[in-house]
C-alpha cells in the first residue's frame, strides 16, 4: 500500500484518519495539513480547561508532540488548504504550491453560526479565528484555541459577558466563567437551554443548575439588536427586554466547512455528502467529521454529527474505507457536556410524542431519562449515570425492544429491560 493520502483538516477526524492508517499498515506518504498553529488538540478542552486556563498545553494535545513524526506522518501547520481539483488530483496551498494526492481526505469541522438578527434588527460585527470579521470587537466566537485566550482575557478585561445562545457551547461557557469570577447573563431564543439534545425535564435542571450558581438563562429572546455601546455590549429583545455587558459571546451552533468541497463542485447539503463508506461525488475524495453528512443505511437518511466521539470514529472508518478495508462497527453518535463538574452525556434524541422513563432524580443531578418510541429507545440522556449512559447507549445500539416497566425499575440494571423479542 504505497502512494500519497492527503489530510485536509488536522482536528480529530483528520488526525485519527492519519493514526488509523499507519496501524491499518498502510506504508505511503500521510500528508496531514492544518490550518491552525497548533498540532492536534482536544477541542471540547476549548470551552472548559482551556477557556479557565488551568491546563498545561501539553495535556490538550491529542498525541504527544514526537507522535507524528515517530509514524512517519507529515504534520503541516499553519497550512490553510484554498482550493482541491479532484481532475487532476491536487490539493492547493495558500502559498501556491500544490500536492498531488492518490486519496484525499476532507475533514475541515465546522465554524461557529454568525448572526441573523429578527428583521430589520442591526447587525453586529463579530471577532472569532473561523471567519469573524473585523479585529477589535467585543463581540466574540468561540471554536479553536486562539478564540478561547481571546475570549479569557477579554472577559477578564470587561467583567461581564452576555451570551447569545444557551446550547452546549453556551452553557459551557458560562460554567467556565463564573469559575473565573465573571458576571454572566445568557439568552436564548428557545424556550429551555440544550433544547436541541435534552428533553425539558432536564432543560429545566440545566437552567437551575445555572441559577444556583448565579447564571440568568433568559429564554423566548428574539434578539433585534446586538453591537458595542461606548464600553459595552448592548443588545435588545423584540419584546423590550435590553442587555450589557462587557463582553459577549455568540454561541448560537455551528455550520460545517464545506467551502472547499462547494467550490470542488462535489455534493454538499447541510454538510459534504458521503456514502457509508465515506466517499464523497468525486473519485478519491472523501469527507469525515464534523464536515461530513453520512448516509446511515439503517436509517435510510443522510446525518451529519457535532460530536468528538463521533468525528473520532468516523474518521478511524474513513481510513479503512481508503485502504478498501471492511467496515468495523461503528458506536452510535454521542456526546457529553461537562457544567459545574456535572457529567451530562446524551445520544439520540427524545421528541415530545417519545414516553419518557426517569430513572433517579434529575433534580438532584443524578438520573438517566430514557425515550421510548415504538418499544425501542429512541434517544438516553444521563446526568452523572456514566456506566447507565453506557448501557442505554448499548441497547439503542442494537435496536432492543425494552420493557418499559423493567426500564423504570430503579432495583434492576437497565439491562434488564431488555425484552426477550428485543435480544440479538
Ligand atoms: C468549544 C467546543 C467545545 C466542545 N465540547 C464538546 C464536548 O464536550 N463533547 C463533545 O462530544 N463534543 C464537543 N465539541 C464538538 C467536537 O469538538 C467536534 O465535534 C469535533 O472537534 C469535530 O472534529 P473534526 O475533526 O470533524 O473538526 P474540527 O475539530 O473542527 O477540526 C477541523 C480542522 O480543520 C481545519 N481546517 C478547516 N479548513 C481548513 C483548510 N482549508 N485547510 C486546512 N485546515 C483546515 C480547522 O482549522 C480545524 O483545525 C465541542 C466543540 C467546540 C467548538
Amino acid at each position: 500500500m504505497t502512494g500519497r493520502i492527503v489530510i485536509v483538516g488536522a482536528g480529530v477526524a483528520g488526525a485519527t484518519a492519519a493514526r488509523t492508517l499507519r496501524t491499518e499498515g498502510y506504508t505511503g506518504e500521510i500528508v496531514l495539513l492544518g490550518a491552525e498553529p497548533e498540532p492536534p488538540y482536544r477541542r471540547p478542552m476549548v470551552s472548559k480547561e482551556i477557556l479557565a486556563g488551568t491546563v498545561e498545553d501539553r495535556r490538550t494535545l491529542l498525541q504527544p508532540s514526537d507522535f507524528w513524526h515517530i509514524h512517519d506522518i507529515e504534520l503541516r501547520l499553519g497550512a490553510r488548504v484554498e482550493s482541491i481539483d479532484p481532475g487532476p488530483a491536487l490539493v492547493w496551498l495558500a502559498d501556491g504550491t500544490a500536492i498531488g494526492y492518490d486519496s484525499v481526505l476532507l475533514a475541515t469541522g465546522a465554524r461557529p453560526r454568525t448572526l441573523r438578527l429578527a428583521p430589520d434588527g442591526e447587525s453586529a460585527t463579530i471577532r472569532g479565528s473561523y471567519g469573524g470579521v473585523g479585529g477589535c470587537g467585543r463581540i466574540l466566537t468561540l471554536r479553536g484555541r486562539a478564540d478561547a485566550e481571546v475570549l479569557r482575557e477579554a472577559i477578564g478585561q470587561g467583567g461581564s459577558l452576555l451570551i447569545v445562545g444557551a446550547g452546549l457551547i453556551g452553557c459551557e461557557v458560562a460554567a467556565t466563567a463564573r469559575g473565573l469570577g465573571v458576571e454572566v447573563t445568557v439568552v436564548d431564543a428557545a424556550g429551555l437551554p440544550l433544547e436541541r439534545v435534552a428533553p425539558p425535564v432536564v432543560g429545566e435542571f440545566v437552567r437551575k443548575l445555572h441559577a444556583d450558581n448565579g447564571v440568568a438563562i433568559h429564554t423566548d429572546v428574539l434578539l433585534t439588536h446586538l453591537g458595542h455601546g461606548g464600553e459595552q455590549v448592548v443588545a435588545a429583545a423584540a419584546d423590550g427586554r435590553a442587555w450589557n455587558a462587557g463582553v459577549a459571546l455568540v454561541a448560537i451552533g455551528s455550520v460545517p466547512d464545506t467551502s472547499l468541497a462547494e467550490a470542488a463542485g462535489l455534493a454538499v447539503a447541510d454538510g459534504i455528502r458521503v456514502d457509508e463508506h465515506y466517499r464523497t461525488s468525486a473519485a478519491g475524495v472523501y469527507a469525515a467529521g464534523d464536515v461530513a453528512s453520512r448516509f446511515d443505511p439503517a436509517a435510510g437518511e443522510h446525518r451529519r454529527e457535532e460530536h468528538w466521539n463521533s468525528a473520532q470514529s468516523q474518521g478511524a472508518a474513513a481510513a479503512r474505507s481508503m485502504l478498501g478495508k471492511p467496515r468495523a462497527t461503528e458506536d452510535i453518535a454521542w456526546g457529553w457536556s461537562m457544567q459545574y463538574g456535572r457529567n451530562i452525556q446524551f445520544a439520540g434524541s427524545i421528541r415530545a410524542a417519545d414516553e419518557q422513563i426517569v430513572r433517579g432524580s434529575v433534580e438532584s443531578g443524578d438520573a438517566t431519562v430514557v425515550g421510548l418510541r415504538e418499544g425501542r429507545s429512541s434517544g438516553v440522556v444521563a446526568i452523572g449515570r456514566a456506566a447507565e449512559f453506557r448501557a442505554a447507549r448499548d441497547l439503542m445500539a442494537r435496536g432492543a425492544v425494552l420493557d418499559r416497566e423493567s426500564c423504570a425499575d430503579e432495583s434492576r440494571p437497565l439491562a434488564a429491560a431488555l425484552t426477550l423479542s428485543g435480544q440479538s
